[in-house]
């Protein structure tokens, strides 16, 4: 079976896109393999490239604060880029590299099942919310089937812009309250599915 480890290991050899030639670290992400939450960012910054781990600028320290504020510790989630590799000069990662590292993104997260995904900016919000824009859809979250989907703004961007800094502060005092939802949810199918095998066991006889 692979593992997170299994997919670091293809990253650091990965060519299929340009963005190998001129990173330092591939940044495959990192967390708990049984995350119940996953963040997507963009892609690594400078910061990411030089020590191979998303998230560790000041974009990454706001997140982590933010997060704190609410309960939730960074190890207890797991974070990670729709590319895996530094664009230079951190420009926006092209269509065709997002769709070379696309394999990678998946197969993270059918290893994690994780039961909410967070979108940080537009372009992992563009994988689940296609043609949505960020400013209108932000705190808004989509349930499909066990999962929620919640695009926040991208804390860089959020750094760079008051407004949506307290828009970012919102949206995750919202996180608790989802996985809240998300867990009665699934204590309410595992009463039903009690009930539905007793009901077989009494038939039975
Ligand atoms: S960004 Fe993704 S597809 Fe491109 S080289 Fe890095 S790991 Fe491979």
């Amino acid at each position: 079976m692979t593992t997170l480890h299994d997919i670091a290991e293809q990253i650091a050899k990965c060519e299929k896109c340009p963005l190998h030639y001129s990173r330092k670290h591939p940044v495959p992400g990192e967390g708990s393999s049984n995350a119940k939450i996953m963040f997507i960012g963009e892609a690594p910054g400078y910061h990411e490239d030089r020590q191979g781990r998303p998230f560790v600028g000041a974009s990454g320290r706001l997140l982590e604060e933010l997060l704190n504020n609410v309960g939730i510790q960074r190890q207890d989630v797991f974070i990670t880029n729709v590319v895996k590799c530094r664009p230079p000069g951190n420009r926006d990662p092209e269509p065709e590299e997002i769709a070379a590292c696309r394999p990678y993104l998946e197969q993270q997260i059918d290893i994690i099942q994780p039961k909410l995904i967070v979108t940080l900016g537009r372009f992992s919000m563009q994988r689940y919310f296609p043609k949505a824009s960020i400013s209108r859809i932000h705190g808004q979250p989509k349930r499909e089937g066990d999962r929620i989907y919640y695009p926040m703004f991208h804390p860089a961007a959020a750094l760079h812009q008051p407004r949506w800094r307290t828009a970012l502060e919102d949206d995750v005092r919202k996180i608790p309250e989802l996985i809240a939802e998300l867990e009665s949810a699934t204590a309410d199918n595992s009463v039903d599915q009690d009930e539905d095998d007793q009901f077989e066991q009494l038939s039975f006889f």
